[in-house]
């Protein structure tokens, strides 16, 4: 063999070894998960990593949901604020979520109901509630300004939390008094859906039904789930974050 073909040859099998350790070594993706809570974590770190993937939405898979029913596999109950729209940001598809939207996710009669619907009759195993930063309806319950048409009837939903914290958190202000509402109102929603109702409680002492609570961020895109009180499932205990892994 020539000197030059011989380095070639040395050359390309030193840089094939390189390219199977190299495979070997590199880190593997984790595995989709399959459970509810899992895949709109998973789907939201897609999200806000800017790696959106486009679901289904063909004539097949329409006329398919059409024949076959749906079965939403998680009730989302979140603010309509526009910022927040549930399916971009879980990156979930045509019939994945039972989405029951009000200004700042407040709970009437007649959203218990779709909640209600969706738990009992779709057999949907996870009630999340998703508040967000920057909520104009706990913005509103903290200003002073009186609010005119029916607002009032919305943000006294929200009073009893900032009555709540301003006794036991008198030093919070501002801000920081603002977020803490916002987290402090996801819980007491959960608490609420399952207080007035008795089909939600029943399901969740089957444990057939579990809840999430989660704070969605303008700016990052992220959702952090909050660690619940015991008597709501405490879950999710982990992971407390997701989403970009420098934040
Ligand atoms: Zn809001």
């Amino acid at each position: 063999m020539k000197p030059i073909v011989k380095i070639l040859a040395v050359g390309l099998l030193a840089a094939g070894v390189g390219v199977f350790v190299g495979r070997m070594l590199a880190p593997k993706p984790d595995p989709i998960p399959t459970d509810p809570l899992g895949k709109l974590q998973y789907g939201n770190k897609l999200f806000a990593n800017g790696k959106l993937v486009m679901p289904p939405v063909d004539e097949m898979t329409r006329y398919q949901l059409q024949t076959d029913g749906q079965k939403p596999f998680a009730v989302v109950v979140s603010c309509s604020d526009s910022r927040v729209p549930p399916e971009l940001i879980f990156n979930q598809g045509l019939g994945d979520l039972f989405v029951v939207r009000t200004a700042g996710h407040v709970i009437s009669g007649e959203n218990l109901a779709s909640i209600e619907y969706a738990v009992e009759h779709l057999k949907t195993p996870l009630i999340v509630v998703l508040g967000h930063s920057h909520c104009g309806a706990v913005q509103a319950t903290l200003s002073d300004k009186p609010l005119a048409g029916h607002l009032p009837q919305l943000t006294a939903h929200i009073e009893p939390v900032v009555r709540r914290l301003r006794e036991t958190h008198p030093h919070l202000k501002g801000d920081a008094l603002s977020e803490r509402v916002i987290r402090e109102h996801v819980i007491h929603t959960i608490q609420t859906i399952r207080e007035r109702s008795a089909i939600v409680r029943e399901l969740h002492a089957e444990g057939k039904v579990q809840f999430a609570g989660g704070v969605y961020d303008l700016r990052t895109g992220v959702v952090e789930w909050l660690k619940l009180p015991a008597d709501l499932g405490g879950e999710p205990s982990t992971p407390a974050h997701t989403g970009r892994e420098s934040h």
